[in-house]
Parts: structure tokens; C-alpha cells; sequence
């Protein structure tokens, strides 16, 4: 087993390899991850494409050695329970699933699937929202629920160290005794894995101020598409050469499969203020999001919903929020005591300049919890007030907030049997727009698929993104091109396969059209002008 050591200054490697796992320097690290990547399976075997039938049978007999006959699901009702993520729209039954309890498991299992040519993928808690974790019936899925253990808490170093299937508030109570947190906090962060999280490069409320979670990991173990376990990052964030560990978190489980990770703890605030200001118009909460902004206040979250988002949270959870209101904004702000409370009064100020008409504040820890009970639960509420729905997630300037919610608006109304309601982290323009639908209605399904994919167009027509934080995954690849242009997706893709050759690890992710990593990418077929003119040598 791993042994890991954090260390409180950062000068050296903090994770020490006592039983062969490389330890020391990111570059060397990530050295290992890639070379040993190379030299995995053949350049032929699977390439994604799938096993042939019978194969996956007879893998089974090797992982239930590896794993335990328990932990090796054959029979086709259980599967099923893997047959999607949160992005239920997308199904498949996996050809077989598999639970190991140890990084070494992980790895037996991932080389097995080399060896054989088998698609392979991870999957956490399943709580992803754009079929990242979707299955492949020609694949094995590989479950890390069983591996939940916080391993190490180190207060001095502030860092812990957790296995990919503990979920995200566990860190944070982990770290609590310590007066310690972990800050990336997706909604979701009572079931959602750390490993998920990673693959994900998950946001969450508070990552206006705190960041996404590729500012909160140091360092990670992983399981090489070849089956190698090998570090990525030395724990201390400041390690040289390429930023592998960078390229790794947001990957979408496409790169290799998590099997720890080294996150950093953040102290607990002095004081934290939640405030809830209620607008008669979307407008003013977003003239009020700017103005906060404007004046150099830097809240931990700043939280809009408007009236559709607020009546389904009061049917699901019935959080109270002031009545009348067509948006509320959640604004926390934390910090030491003498800022928070200089900020709070400025907010409190920008707010009523805006136009609110009713501003609360949290008095205690109940009170937070009561005003984000009605935020954390709107995605899930919207099934109180509506049949289906689609969860989208785009990005854009917070400066065009205002004009691209009137649009979403115009969207919803010219389109018969669909409404947009609207729950979002405004302070990064990071929107979630809720297509609401009846799928048993005839062409009700095509018509929110339809506004759900103008949204995003309105998103990048606005200078912003196809996502924020939930991923591409299958749901959006066929959107990649509309943001990147094909050498874009080329260079994407000499990443992916420097680190999987083979195209077994998570295929059919991400990318529009599936490329096989034989093929030579467009970037190469013309040499690039500097080479052509003979000014640059290509080796
Ligand atoms: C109600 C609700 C609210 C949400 N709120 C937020 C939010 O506020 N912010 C946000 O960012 N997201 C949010 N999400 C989306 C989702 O919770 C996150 O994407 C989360 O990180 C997924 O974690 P998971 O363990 O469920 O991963 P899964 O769904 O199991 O997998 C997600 C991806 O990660 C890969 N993966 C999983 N484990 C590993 C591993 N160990 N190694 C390599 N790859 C791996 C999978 O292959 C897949 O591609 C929300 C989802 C729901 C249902």
C-alpha cells in the first residue's frame, strides 16, 4: 500500500513511495505516467472500437480473482443500476461492472482491460450531469464507491489525502475538527465523489472566490490507460516541467482513472454573512451582481434564482424565500470579522441601490442553512413542477448576463410547451438554465433539446463557453466545434493520446468525432509555415 506523507512547508516531495510508486518531482512523475502510457498495449488493441464477443467473458474469471467474486457484476438487472449518470436521457448497461477496493485493484483491472482490448470506464457516485460516466455495453465500467477512506489530514501542511470515492462534504468534515475546510462545494458535494470532482473539474457556490477544484489538488494517483500506477503532481503544487497535472483534472475520466488525491485545506473563515435580497426584476438582481463586482467586493458565492427556480424550490423544500420575488440573490460573504462586516453593509447598500425590496440576513448556522436549502435543491425541484426537464450549463461574461437572460426569456416564450427556469452562479456568469418539458407530449423532448442547444449557442454567440463545470461528456461533443476549431480538437487530441494510444480509456467522450490515435491528426498533415519556410526544424 501507498504510504503518503504530507509535508508542512512544501519543499519536498509530499508523497513518499514505500512500495515502488514514484515519488519526488511532478516532472518525474508525469515522466512515468507518459512513458509508461507509451508503452502500454499495442497500437492495435480495441482502439475503442470494443471487444469482441466473448471476451468480456473472459475477463471474468482474472477479476474476481483480483477483486473478489462479490465485487464483479455479470448479471444484467444489476447492471442496470449503472445504465446512466444524472443525464438520464443517455442509457446503456455496461457489459460488466466491476468494484475494486484498492488502487492495485484498479490497476490489475485497467491492465486486464488493455491486455484484451476492452473499453474501460470510471465512474464515481454517478451524479454527472453530461454522460461522462455513461457506460459501454462491449466495456467493463469500473465503480470507486468501495474506495472511501479520508487516508491523512494534515493540519500543518493543510493538505489531505483521500481515496476517489469519498464524497465531496466528507473532506470538509474530515477537515472540521482542524479548522479546516475543503472549498470546492458543488451542489451536489453530499453525494458526489472527490474522484468525479476531479475528472469533472467540478465548481460549485463558492468557487467565485475560492476557485475550481484544479486549485484545490496537488497531487494525484493515477491508473495509466496501460494499467501503471504512478503519480501525477508531488503534493506541494510547485512542481516543474508541464503542468500534467493540470491537463488531468477536467479530463473526464478520458486520461486515466484516479486512485488518490492530495487536496488542499482551506482555514475557516473568522465570520461568514449570507445574505437574501429578493428584486421584482431580473434585471436589477444582475444590476446588483455588477455593482457588487464593480465595487471590488469579492464574495465567497453570489447565487441568483428567478421566480420559475424559486417555485419549484418552495414546492420541494419550502425555504420560504420572500414572496413576489422574480429573482433572489444568495450573497455570502466570509472572511476576518472586520471585513465581512464592512463588505456586508456595502452589499447590503448596492443591493437596495438596485432595487431590492427585501434583504435578510442569516443570524446562524440554521438560518445559512435554510437559505441555501432552496439553492441547493433547485435542480432537483424542478421535477416537483414539471414532468422532465434538461439541465443545461454555459458561460457567460457576467457583463452580458442581463442580455443573454432576456434572450433565454424570448427563447422559452416563442416555444410552445417549454419553459426555462433559471438557477445559476451569477458571479461567474456561470448560468444553469432548467428546460422544463412534458416528455409525453409529441415533440415535446425535440423542442427542449432544441432551445437547450440555442441557449449555448447564445452562450458562445456572447463570447462564453459550452460549460462551466459540468462537463462535455457525450451530451456536448457534437457542440466542441461551434467553440473550437479542428486544430483546436487536434491538439486535444495528441494529448489524450500521448496519455492513452490505445483509445480504450473513456471512449467516445468529449470529442465530436471519434479519432483514432494511429490516425495523424490535420495539424500534421500540413507542416506548419515556420517549418515549410525553413526557419523552424521539425523533429
Ligand atoms: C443535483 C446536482 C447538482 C450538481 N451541482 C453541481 C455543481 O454545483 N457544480 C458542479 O461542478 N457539478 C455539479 N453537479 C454535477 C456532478 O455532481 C459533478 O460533475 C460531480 O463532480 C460528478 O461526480 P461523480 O462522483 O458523481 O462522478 P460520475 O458522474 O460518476 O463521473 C463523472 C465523470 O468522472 C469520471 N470519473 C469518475 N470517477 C473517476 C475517477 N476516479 N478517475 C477518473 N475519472 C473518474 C467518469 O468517467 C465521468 O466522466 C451536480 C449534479 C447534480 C445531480
Amino acid at each position: 500500500m501507498t504510504q503518503t506523507q504530507p509535508v508542512a512547508d512544501g519543499s519536498g516531495p509530499l508523497v513518499a513511495g514505500a512500495d515502488g510508486v514514484p515519488a519526488g518531482s511532478g516532472a518525474a512523475a508525469a515522466g512515468t505516467a507518459a512513458a509508461g502510457t507509451a508503452a502500454g498495449t499495442g497500437a492495435g488493441a480495441g482502439r475503442g472500437a470494443g471487444a469482441e464477443p466473448g471476451v468480456l467473458a473472459g475477463l471474468v474469471p482474472g477479476l474476481r480473482a483480483v477483486c473478489g467474486a462479490e465485487n464483479v457484476i455479470t448479471d444484467p438487472l444489476e447492471l442496470r443500476t449503472y445504465e446512466c449518470d444524472g443525464l438520464t436521457a443517455h442509457r446503456c448497461s455496461p457489459g460488466l461492472a466491476v468494484l475494486p477496493g484498492t488502487a492495485e485493484q484498479v490497476a490489475a483491472v485497467v491492465r486486464a482491460c488493455a491486455a484484451a482490448g476492452v473499453p474501460f470506464v470510471a465512474r464515481g457516485s454517478g451524479t454527472g450531469l453530461s454522460g461522462g460516466a455513461l457506460p459501454r455495453t462491449d466495456g467493463v465500467l469500473i465503480v470507486l464507491s468501495r474506495m472511501r477512506r479520508v487516508i491523512t489530514v494534515d493540519p500543518d501542511s493543510r493538505r489531505a489525502v483521500v481515496e476517489p470515492g469519498v464524497t465531496n462534504l466528507a473532506v470538509s468534515k474530515a477537515a472540521e475538527p482542524y479548522g479546516l475546510f475543503y472549498a470546492p462545494d458543488p451542489s451536489s458535494q453530499v453525494v458526489c465523489s472527490v474522484g468525479g470532482n476531479v475528472a469533472e473539474n467540478s465548481g460549485g457556490a463558492h468557487c467565485l472566490k475560492h476557485g475550481f477544484t484544479v486549485h484545490h489538488v496537488t497531487g494525484l494517483e493515477i491508473v495509466t490507460p496501460a494499467g501503471e500506477l504512478t503519480w501525477i503532481g508531488d503534493g506541494t503544487g510547485a512542481s516543474p516541467g508541464y503542468d500534467l497535472l493540470g491537463a488531468f483534472i477536467g479530463s473526464e475520466g478520458t486520461l486515466g482513472i484516479v486512485t488518490k488525491i492530495v487536496v488542499k485545506l482551506l482555514r475557516s473563515p473568522e465570520a461568514v454573512t449570507t445574505l437574501l435580497a429578493a428584486f421584482k426584476t431580473m434585471g436589477a438582481g444582475g444590476s446588483a451582481v455588477s455593482a457588487i463586482i464593480g465595487a471590488g467586493i469579492l464574495p465567497g458565492a453570489i447565487e441568483m434564482m428567478d421566480a420559475l427556480a424559486i417555485e419549484a424550490a418552495e414546492a420541494a423544500v419550502a425555504c420560504r424565500y420572500p414572496e413576489g420575488a422574480a429573482a433572489v440573490l444568495i450573497v455570502e460573504l466570509d472572511g476576518p470579522a472586520a471585513d465581512v462586516e464592512r463588505e456586508t453593509a456595502a452589499v447590503r447598500e448596492l443591493c437596495e441601490q438596485a432595487g431590492a425590496y427585501e434583504i435578510r440576513a442569516a443570524q446562524d448556522a440554521a438560518e445559512r442553512t435554510a437559505i441555501w436549502t432552496g439553492r441547493k435543491s433547485a435542480f432537483a425541484a424542478v421535477g416537483r413542477i414539471s414532468p422532465a426537464y434538461i439541465v443545461q450549463d454555459g458561460v457567460v461574461p457576467r457583463t452580458a448576463l442581463p442580455e443573454v437572460l432576456e434572450a433565454i426569456a424570448e427563447l422559452s416564450a416563442q416555444t410552445p410547451g417549454v419553459r426555462v427556469a433559471n438557477v445559476f452562479h451569477a458571479g461567474d456568469g456561470n448560468l444553469h438554465p432548467l428546460v422544463l418539458f412534458d416528455d409525453a407530449k409529441p415533440d415535446a423532448t425535440e423542442a427542449a433539446e432544441e432551445v437547450s442547444g440555442q441557449i449555448l449557442d447564445l452562450c458562445l454567440s456572447h463570447g462564453g463557453s459550452i460549460t462551466g463545470e459540468h462537463g462535455v461528456g457525450v451530451d456536448k461533443s457534437r457542440h466542441m466545434p461551434k467553440m473550437f476549431g479542428a486544430d483546436d480538437l487536434d491538439t486535444m487530441q495528441l494529448v489524450r493520446c500521448a496519455f492513452d494510444p490505445a483509445g480504450l480509456c473513456n471512449p467516445g467522450k468529449v470529442f465530436p468525432t471519434p479519432r483514432l490515435c494511429g490516425e495523424v491528426p490535420r495539424i500534421q498533415r500540413e507542416p506548419h509555415p515556420l517549418v515549410a519556410s525553413g526557419q523552424l526544424e521539425q523533429f
